[in-house]
């Protein structure tokens, strides 16, 4: 029960949830929940070496990978320019080859470029 974090505003417990709130039952103030989820917008995307990927930056795919839905499968040294992060997920990024569009790669096959 008591995970409910006491009112900041006047220091007292009486406090309940209320949707995406808190709400403080002494003074009326209200606050919003911190959610978990506020942790995962901080995700830092690293490539196989551990370096941080940035959107824009470049990556070489390090052995040859299948793609989704295409026939031509990604060759290992391929260069990946201005990918873009995947919003909550450390593990993916967005980007085009010369020859394929819309990829999603994951970032164990990637290294900085
Ligand atoms: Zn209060």
């Amino acid at each position: 029960m008591s995970d409910i974090p006491a009112c900041p505003q006047c220091g007292m417990e009486n406090t309940y949830p209320d949707g995406d709130n808190y709400v403080c039952a002494d003074c009326g103030h209200e606050w919003p929940m911190v959610a978990a989820a506020s942790t995962e917008e901080g995700a830092v995307v690293r490539d196989v070496n551990g370096n941080v990927l940035n959107s824009g930056d470049s990556v070489v795919v390090i052995k040859d990978l299948k793609v989704k839905g295409s026939s031509i499968p990604l060759k290992q040294g391929t260069m990946i320019r201005n990918i873009r992060l995947v919003d909550g997920d450390a593990e993916h990024i967005e980007g085009n080859s010369d020859k394929i569009k819309g990829l999603v790669l994951k970032v164990c096959f990637l290294k900085k470029a």
